[in-house]
């Protein structure tokens, strides 16, 4: 009897010390800030051979995590001043043109946080996978929270390279002004967010100087990798490279890196811009 005291003493002990892995993520909601397009794929895959060509209407994802020690958001998808056809109002004529952004005032990632049941100023944490226009947008909606960014990717944000200056992709209204004292995370790599194993920002440069993707993990050792920009759309899986690359070495390495973790979890992975992946059951959804 004492011998099994002791047993039970030490399992009670071993439970408390190391509660269950993971454990903290109650769920994952999928959304959008609107579609983009139609545009031909080869405009943003020019790696693309012509039969594999072809015309898509494309998400702008963004997430929602709901964890036990706070409300996460990761990517804040476009400007809500684009919203209702009023893309030239704040973005460069020519992305308006290409980019035909269909984005409502409702597809906004406020309005999508009421639609669950949050309010904005809920939220803990705003992970930025990086400071393009379609992913950074409305960050000064959340002046209260963490904001989780690489910091390369803040400089970048402020003076990019020349080359990709051009594209009027950075949009210097997104983060100026009251952005530039809040709250910034900043990080140089990994990240294990609440300390738990359960939200890890993964560190995925090539797409910009500071890409950042991020991996939940759940209670039942689901894996999901939400790549964000380092993976548009699943043909940059297949080899077809994405244009606008700050860098095609990191941009291949980042794209092995994430296969390699999806395979060696059994995880899910999910793309930032992917019509297919969003067509085949995707937002808005729970994942729990
Ligand atoms: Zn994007």
């Amino acid at each position: 009897m004492k011998r099994l005291g002791i047993v039970a003493a030490l399992l009670a002990i071993v439970f408390l010390v190391a509660p269950p892995a993971f454990a903290q993520v109650k769920g994952v909601y999928w959304t959008t800030s609107g579609k983009a397009g139609p545009f031909p794929l080869n405009g943003l895959v020019p790696s693309l051979p012509p039969e594999k060509n072809r015309e898509v209407t494309i998400p702008i994802n963004m997430w929602v995590i709901d964890h036990a020690k706070g409300l996460v958001v990761f990517d804040t998808g476009n400007n809500a001043a684009i919203s209702d056809g009023q893309c030239k109002t704040h973005w460069a004529a020519g992305n308006c043109d290409f980019l035909k952004p269909s984005q409502k005032r409702d597809d906004v990632i406020d309005r999508q946080l009421q639609k669950i049941g949050f309010r904005p100023d809920q939220v803990k944490a705003v992970i930025t996978s990086h400071s393009h226009l379609d992913h950074i947008g409305n960050i000064k909606l959340f002046p209260k929270a963490v904001h989780v960014i690489q910091k390369k990717e803040l400089y970048q944000a402020w003076w990019p390279e020349k080359f990709q200056r051009d594209g009027d992709v950075f949009v210097m209204k997104d983060f100026d002004g009251p952005a530039r004292d809040f709250n910034y995370l900043e990080l140089e790599g990994d990240y294990d967010l609440f300390g738990d194993n359960s939200i890890t920002v993964l560190s995925t440069p090539g797409h910009t100087l500071g890409h950042q993707s991020v991996r939940v993990r759940f209670p039942n050792g689901k894996t999901m990798i939400l790549a964000q920009d380092a993976i548009w759309f699943k043909e940059n899986l297949e080899g077809y490279p994405a244009g606008l690359n700050y860098s095609v070495k990191d941009y291949n390495a980042s794209i092995n890196r994430l296969k390699m973790i999806r395979d060696l979890e059994n995880g899910e992975l999910y793309f930032g811009h992917d019509a297919d992946q969003f067509n085949q059951g995707g937002a808005p959804k729970w994942f729990k």
